[in-house]
């Protein structure tokens, strides 16, 4: 066989048993859903910050990072909404490199899927418990998502993942706001489509189960720019964009339409600096036009502690992303800040 099956792991409602969330963590994760979903149906005015590194590479600098970012949220509460970004899975274009700490709870170690399960589910646990921040994080397997669905509180589907079908229905019966990203060729339309199938009830087969989905109204579109035949990235933040995507919405029967824009990969070209610009592109494109306003309902910003990115080692640097480059903590303060200021 070319497969060997070494090791059962645990069901996710064993793994929940196991390590069940607060009752004070369940209350903050609802009332943050119910925060989103008002954002997403146009109730509030607030602005989403989807933020935080690519890859949560280890417990202790996400932790510092996160309760860092707390310290920011209680200053700008009236007008942003930070959902800190824990991203525990980890898509490789070439299937090389590191696959997230559901993999690689070490990531100078061998892969240790059990431990990785228990490290993830911990990590995102503390960060409630600790911060008070129900986060986000990517669903890159659709059947391990269950370890973590009654702890995230944003999900998103990757640019390699949206045109899958069972992401698309998973996606369906999630209980949290997804955002369905355009694929890495730019085809808004494969995105558009992914959202009306996140959109509708499906009866499908997961986990060994015949299911029903009820539909998730709150599916919507995350533009990260798209790289072309050639292998050169391209952005799609740009007020043209923007207005190209409230057309596609209108007509399109979908409800809550909402966009957010991924500030970094395809759109920044992973000049992660960028970020700081293309941020204050975005904000002035909202404040120009009420219709782009009304869409554009947040943006998803590749930070973490340190400047940039770094090869993974031993004797790595504390807080620095290990995938893709990230801005650091200072500049990241202050962008916040700024935001709030200009919204
Ligand atoms: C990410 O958010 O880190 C990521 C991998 O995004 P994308 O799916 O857009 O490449
Ligand atoms: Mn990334």
């Amino acid at each position: 066989m070319n497969m060997q099956f070494y090791r059962k792991l645990p069901i996710p409602m064993e793994i929940k048993e196991q390590f069940p969330l607060s009752h004070g963590a369940e209350e903050i994760r609802k009332s943050t859903i119910s925060a989103l979903e008002d954002v997403f149906s146009g109730k509030s005015d607030k602005f989403i910050l989807v933020i935080g590194p690519c890859s949560a590479d280890r417990e202790d600098a996400v932790l510092d990072y996160i309760y860092r970012l707390r310290g920011v949220q209680d200053k700008v509460s009236d007008k942003i909404l930070i959902i800190p970004r824990i991203y525990t899975n980890k898509p490789r274009t070439t299937g090389e490199g590191y696959k997230g700490m559901l993999h690689q709870p070490d990531p100078n170690s061998d892969p240790d899927l059990l431990r990785g399960i228990v490290a993830i589910r911990k990590m995102h646990m503390r960060a409630i418990d600790e911060t008070g921040f129900s986060c986000a994080d990517e669903m890159l397997y659709p059947e391990n998502h269950r370890y973590l669905s009654d702890v995230l509180a944003y999900v998103a589907v990757g640019a390699r993942s949206v045109e899958d079908q069972q992401h698309r229905l998973t996606a369906s019966g999630l209980d949290v706001p997804v955002g369905m990203k355009n694929p890495t060729s730019g085809d808004i339309s494969v995105m558009m489509n992914s959202i009306k199938a996140a959109q509708s009830s499906h009866v499908f087969c997961y986990r060994g189960w015949e299911v029903k989905s009820a539909g998730n109204p709150f599916a919507h579109s995350i533009l990260r720019g798209y790289v072309d035949k050639h292998g050169k990235s391209h952005s799609n933040y740009h007020y043209e964009d923007l207005v190209n995507l409230a057309d596609e919405y209108e007509g399109a029967g979908l409800a809550n339409p909402a966009c957010i824009i991924d500030t970094n990969h395809a759109n920044s070209g992973k000049k992660y600096l960028e970020q700081i610009r293309i941020t204050k592109e975005i904000i002035n494109s909202r404040n120009y036009d009420p219709r782009v306003k009304a869409l554009v309902k947040g943006l998803m910003i590749e930070s973490y502690i340190e400047d940039g990115c770094q090869k993974i080692s031993a004797d790595e640097v504390y807080g620095k992303s290990i995938t893709d480059p990230c801005l650091g903590w200072d500049k990241t303060e202050r962008l916040i800040y700024d935001i709030a200021d200009s919204l």
